[in-house]
């Protein structure tokens, strides 16, 4: 799925299990040696050894004796594909500029450099200054989906830290995690000590004081020196337990029905809420970060310059957990995004900029900001992009827009469904007419190529929609060839995974077979149209994901055998884990289609209903009952507030955006409206 590896690894994965050798040597050895010098002969041994080294313009070297609480912020994938992630970048900023705080960055090794790391004793390590995972206070996980969890096992273990949480004690660092994948940490309930939800900003300096704080008191003369171990580290957890946000698994228990189905799951101690809140930032203005971004030293799968233009969605996308639970929508304002873009693209020197949200021609001052940016950058090199599902003509002008400086070669847009009943049950406003309007605008404006995404496996799907997803390729395709022969269509077509959190939590997911059996409709119906390209993904993978999704702690088993057994890189094509799951299955004897092929009733508690991601649960399972009856609902951004609960909880009434008025014409496909460029009213410059 991610990246590619120039050799086949298969027979390269080490049997795994046995403890690492380099456990915490104790407080003696402190500080902790760099492990730069053993390391440093193996690089010419692995690929890609400059991901190993570190010294990146904006890396951030705290003099380790400085601080008082010393964090590892980790993206558990390659340094390629972790090294964009903004979410770590900006922790990374605001908690180094502490006083008392520094942050270092780990990503997971390659499989080659793990067995060399496992044969010479040399620990996970930070990048900044090659120390050990266990000389850290803090392991701070980034999970943006579930393909990693098996890497934070391996992490921890490499690092010399027990990767079960009740092995550790208060030598250990606390292992956090955090990310969208962390809002149903239940899976991993045995090896994580907490899990964060929501917006990371203010929390994450709140756990920095609590862990400053429980670091002074454990010292001598404080109030917490010659406490047991045990209680004290029960002490420092009930402690992140209270900061709201923080979600401490090994004080619930989930409670099942004879039938195997969860009850409930209920806290087990004292004082620790019963529902636990995400943290929401209000007002991204006073969190602008990441200010000064760290440029990575070799290729990574985005190297850009980003800025983060809004946060949360309200278009309503059924599949989409991201959209849910970012709600609601908080615009940065259009001077900030351009004096951000200038600082950084001055400092970094980055000649692609990506105005970065879930969907980002819907920002309330889209036309401004894209028009003020492609003036400043006309005649340069620096190219602009934005990411945006949105399927209509306004779409087209504001790439037009950002490519003044570059050539109009592909477009990409997200129906997602075939058809347009399906896209009613999934709530993607977009009829076939926009979607074919939109094409004959784009290569009439000379774009040669325009991709489409599409899943299958969708709740309600019936052949007809899949093959709904043929037919629209084909007619785009002979708007594509009126306007230029080498002009392309690209049909990518992956299998859908439902997600916590969603209208479709309780939906089936389709087996591998059902999803490689639609594929083959799709193929066979545009098998006489060679000019369209189908890109599909492999039907298995969504298997490990979606089990990992919606799974509950009695998964936790298969994902450390699926370790042991040398489960790596799950999301990678080239790591065949699939095989090593099902083993990991069958021998702790988890079922596949029980948690994962089966639709679940209104009574059945869901792993994750004790965690509040501000979606009231029966607005969920009345939008849930909508879509099976085809029934579509507006963005509550220029429509009537349909109270899906995130607003009041954060006292707010009816969140539009920046500008406090509708936002842009979102042209549902049943109301018509403008797909011009807004002009620039007043109104943007003012503020609310
Ligand atoms: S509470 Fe209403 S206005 Fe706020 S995000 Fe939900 S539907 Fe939209």
């Amino acid at each position: 799925m991610l990246g590619t590896a120039p050799v086949s690894l298969a027979s390269t994965i080490p049997a795994r299990g046995a403890r690492a050798p380099y456990r915490r040597p104790g407080r003696e050895a402190l500080p902790a040696p760099s492990c730069w010098s053993v390391l440093e002969p193996l690089l010419p041994k692995v690929r890609k050894p400059v991901q190993y080294v570190g010294g990146e313009h904006n890396q951030h070297v705290t003099a380790w004796e400085a601080a008082e609480t010393r964090w590892l912020l980790c993206y558990p994938d390659t340094y390629e594909v972790g090294q964009p992630n903004q979410g770590i970048q900006i922790l990374y900023e605001l908690l180094n500029e502490r006083p008392t705080a520094l942050a270092e960055r780990a990503y997971a090794p390659w499989v080659d450099l793990e067995e060399l790391q496992r044969e010479h004793a040399i620990p996970t390590f930070s990048l900044e200054t090659h120390r050990p995972l266990w000389a850290f206070d803090v392991f701070g996980v980034t999970l943006p989906h579930e393909l990693g969890h098996t890497n934070l096992l391996n992490l921890l273990d490499l690092g010399g830290v027990p990767h079960r949480s009740v092995g550790r004690s208060t030598e250990d660092p606390i292992v956090l995690v955090g990310g969208h994948a962390a809002f149903n940490p239940e899976p991993l309930a045995p090896f994580i000590d907490a899990a964060v939800m929501g917006d990371g900003e203010q929390v994450t300096l709140e756990i920095d004081e609590v862990v400053r704080a429980f670091k002074r008191e454990r010292e001598p003369a404080g109030p917490l020196e010659g406490c047991d171990d045990a209680e004290a580290r029960h002490e420092l957890l009930r402690r992140l337990a209270a900061v709201e946000g923080v979600y401490v698994p090994a004080f619930y228990a989930p409670r099942y029905r004879d039938d195997g189905r969860l009850q409930r799951t209920v806290p087990t101690e004292p004082g620790v809420p019963a529902l636990v809140p995400k943290r929401t930032i209000q007002d991204l203005e006073e969190w602008q970060y990441p200010r000064k971004q760290i440029v990575p030293m070799t290729e990574t799968v985005h190297e850009r310059f980003s800025v983060e233009i809004f946060r949360g969605c309200t278009r309503g996308c059924r599949f989409c957990q991201a959209g849910m639970i970012t709600r609601p929508v908080r615009e940065r304002r259009p001077e900030t995004v351009q004096r951000l873009v200038e600082e950084g693209v001055a400092d970094t020197g980055f000649n692609e900029v990506g105005l970065l949200s879930l969907s980002s021609a819907d920002h309330s001052a889209i036309g401004p900001i894209a028009r003020d940016l492609a003036d400043a950058y006309e005649g340069t090199t620096t190219s602009l992009s934005l990411p945006s599902p949105r399927v209509d003509a306004f779409n087209v002008t504001l790439s037009n827009e950002l490519a003044r400086n570059g050539r109009r070669t592909g477009l990409t847009f997200a129906p997602e469904a075939g058809s347009e009943r399906l896209r009613a049950v999934i709530n993607k406003m977009v009829s076939e007419a926009d979607l074919l309007r939109t094409a004959e605008v784009a290569f009439a404006e000379g774009w040669r190529h325009i991709k489409l995404y599409f899943m299958v496996g969708l709740p309600t799907e019936t052949d007809e929609d899949v093959l709904a997803i043929a037919e629209l390729g084909i007619r785009t395709y002979e708007i594509a060839r009126r306007h230029g022969h080498a002009n392309k269509v690209t049909l990518s077509v992956g299998g859908f995974v439902p997600k916590p959190h969603t209208p479709f939590q309780w939906a089936a997911q389709d087996p591998p077979d059902e999803i490689r059996r639609k594929l083959s409709l799709i193929r066979h119906a545009i098998k006489d149209h060679r000019g369209i390209k189908v890109r599909t993904n492999d039907p298995e993978e969504g298997v490990i994901e979606g089990l990992l999704a919606r799974g509950d702690r009695r998964v936790a088993p298969a994902i450390e055998r699926a370790w042991q057994l040398g489960a790596r890189f799950d999301g990678w094509h080239e790591m065949p884990t699939l095989e090593l799951w099902r083993q990991a299955m069958a021998e702790t004897g988890v079922d596949l289609d029980w948690f994962s092929y089966r639709e679940r009733d209104q009574h059945e508690a869901l792993p994750w209903d004790h965690l509040d991601s501000g979606l009231d649960a029966g607005w969920l399972w009345e939008d849930w009952q909508d879509a099976q009856a085809d029934q579509q609902l507006d963005d509550c951004r220029w429509s009537a507030c349909y109270d899906c609960g995130v607003c009041p909880g954060l006292s707010i009434e009816h969140d539009t955006g920046y500008t406090g008025g509708f936002s842009l014409p979102v042209v549902p496909s049943r109301l018509g409206g403008s797909d011009e460029l807004p002009s620039t009213p007043e109104r943007y410059a003012s503020g609310p």
